[in-house]
């Protein structure tokens, strides 16, 4: 249901280390990995270590340390893969895509004229 966290979560998972990930940034307060099924090369996760369902039940608090690292990364990803843009996508709830219940944001590396992966 809604506006409930459940820690048997794929990324509450990662984030106990139970199962592994490629890991590319990690804060106190901050995880980020390669998406297993990339839609683009360069496809990254970033997650708040604090639980949240998604966006729509995160602390601000929370928000206020994860927005300046999807800016990092962002920036990062745009150098490493030469990219022409950046999309940054971030789902809640079933009816808008989500599929993992840890609050997260896509980091995707765009090129001019290639479409993303399904
Ligand atoms: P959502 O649709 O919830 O925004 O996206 C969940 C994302 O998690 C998808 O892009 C999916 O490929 C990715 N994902 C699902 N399971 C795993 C996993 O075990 N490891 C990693 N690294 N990514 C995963």
């Amino acid at each position: 249901s809604d506006a409930s966290y459940d820690s048997n979560n794929i990324f509450g998972k990662i984030l106990r280390g139970e199962i592994p990930c490629h890991r590319v940034y990690e804060d106190d307060d901050t995880l980020a990995f390669m998406d297993v099924m990339p839609q683009a090369p360069g496809h990254v996760l970033v997650v708040p270590k604090a639980p949240s369902r998604n966006l729509l039940d995160a602390d601000p608090t929370v928000l206020s340390k994860l927005m300046p690292v999807v800016q990092k990364l962002a920036r990062a990803a745009k150098d490493a893969f030469e990219a022409d843009g950046i999309t940054i996508i971030q789902l809640n709830e079933p009816a808008a895509g989500q599929t993992v219940f840890h609050l997260h944001f896509h980091i995707i590396p765009r090129h001019e004229g290639q479409p993303l992966k399904a």
